[in-house]
């Protein structure tokens, strides 16, 4: 069984290779886009279905979607709030930064009336964080026991 996203936080923990959600990601923006069937273009679906002044741009006016995304004042925002987060929040000395990167934007959105936020969640997902590496911790213990116990068993002969 597998219940995500706490596996992957105990993959992520455990120094496993970690499929984390997009909230998580080190910026959704670089990752990928979402298109509806209209033809606009936002960063996901929630963007897409909610928030019009955020909309890329519409891929049956420009066709060009490189040109869309790399001109696209919207999706600037995006790609900055990592680096504007670092600056004005206190994730900067968050221990979970390089797994949280801030949290999503579009909850932040959602919440504040602007991404440029740290999430909402960030208690919460502080919490979560903690307890998954609380758990990866024990995990990693009962896996190098039988070790340890070698290790001890041999440190007499390995002395003389
Ligand atoms: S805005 Fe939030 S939900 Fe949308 S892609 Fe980015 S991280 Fe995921
Ligand atoms: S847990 Fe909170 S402080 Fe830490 S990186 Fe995430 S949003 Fe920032």
């Amino acid at each position: 069984m597998s219940v995500g996203p706490f596996d992957a936080l105990i993959d992520h923990f455990t120094g496993k290779q970690a499929r984390l959600p997009c909230i998580w990601k080190e910026n959704c923006s670089i990752q990928f886009i979402s298109v509806d069937a209209k033809g606009t273009v936002a960063q996901c679906d929630c963007w897409v279905t909610s928030y019009p002044e955020y909309f890329f741009g519409n891929i049956f006016h420009d066709a060009d979607l490189t040109r869309m995304l790399k001109t696209s004042r919207a999706r600037r925002d995006f790609v900055e709030r990592p680096k504007r987060l670092v600056e004005d929040e206190d994730c900067l000395s968050c221990r979970y930064l390089s797994i949280c990167h801030g949290g999503c934007p579009v909850r932040t959105y959602s919440a504040l009336g602007t991404m440029m936020a740290k999430d909402p969640y960030c208690e919460v997902y502080k919490a979560v964080f903690a307890c998954a590496e609380a758990h990866a911790g024990a995990i990693l213990r009962f896996r190098a026991a039988p070790i340890v116990a070698l290790r001890r068993r041999h440190q007499p002969v390995l002395r003389e």
